[in-house]
């Protein structure tokens, strides 16, 4: 017999350019085999917000052991009815093929980074320093066909709900750090829904699109950000290769029900990741910096 789920939430719905007036709508999602329906009472081209908690994942970085220890703390906080992927699931680390494997399994909704733009062969090496650039070189010397596919399949920009999902910024999908409200700011003509999700800089940040620097958010573990008034750049922070200090990965998950986006850190198996670094032969810069999350 088939398992029939119904959720009902009460959404913020952005109106567009009319300005901020919030609806409040009534969304509908029914399950029903494992198939997600979605249904709202605005009809199939309203872009309310959906019902469902998604894993935010960006910069993952060829790092299969921090990418298997996010997913399973994210499964024992029942965090992930759908994945989304911010790009550079591949560069400087070991593991590309099983990341983007794994990425496949899990049925993310994924962008390219400029790592897999890298790697493909589409950007040119001389942009990058010479680590990342040795990195890019052996990441697309042991990348299948299958996963060269998959990442030439990845957009730089795609839309869900009412994020926008990028790498780096809405103005510049591939480059752009976004790393200072007032940067979120200037990128508000180029952003078609409420809010954007984006990575490359590897580090845990809400940035209000205002451009008031006292409202940005660096969250700590297990911090909950509000985003139901005003509209947010949300970057996840790094499962493979943080910056901000902390080793840890970094992982938020966006709960669409309650309009809030939750950000956690997990510790993972460091040295095995570094062990097969240095097997592959890449620079000791990118494997030694692991340990200081820097
Ligand atoms: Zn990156």
């Amino acid at each position: 017999m088939a398992t029939r789920r119904i959720s009902r939430c009460w959404s913020a719905a952005w109106p567009g350019p009319g300005g901020p007036l919030v609806i409040v709508s009534l969304r509908l999602v029914a399950c029903v085999r494992g198939k997600r329906i979605r249904e709202s009472i605005f009809g199939p081209g309203h872009k309310g917000v959906f019902v469902s908690r998604i894993l935010l994942l960006s910069d993952i970085h060829a790092n299969l052991a921090a990418l298997e220890t996010v997913v399973l703390d994210a499964e024992s906080r029942s965090a992930m009815d759908r994945v989304w992927s911010l790009g550079d699931a591949v560069g400087y680390g070991p593991q590309p093929n099983e990341c983007l494997a794994r990425l496949r399994g899990l049925d993310a909704l994924a962008v390219a980074g400029n790592h897999e733009l890298a790697a493909l062969g589409s950007l040119p090496l001389e942009q990058f320093n010479p680590h990342a650039r040795a990195a890019a070189e052996w990441t697309a010397s042991v990348l299948t066909a299958e996963s060269r596919q998959y990442a030439e399949s990845l957009p730089e920009k795609t839309v869900d709900g009412d994020f926008t999902l990028v790498h780096g910024s809405p103005r510049d999908p591939v480059w752009e750090y976004l790393d200072r409200a007032g940067v979120a700011a200037a990128n508000l003509p180029f952003l078609e829904t409420p809010h954007c999700v984006n990575g490359h800089t590897h580090v845990p940040v809400v940035f209000p699109a205002s451009g008031n620097d006292d409202e940005k958010v660096f969250p700590g573990h297990e911090q909950t950000v509000d985003l139901k008034a005003g509209r947010w750049f949300v970057n996840p922070g790094s499962v493979g290769q943080p910056r901000d200090g902390d080793p840890r990965a970094s992982y938020a998950v966006l709960d669409d029900s309650a309009a809030t986006v939750s950000f956690f850190r997990v510790e993972y198996p460091i040295g095995d990741t570094q062990s097969l670094m240095q097997k592959a032969g890449l620079p000791g810069m990118l494997w030694q910096r692991l340990s200081r999350g820097l």
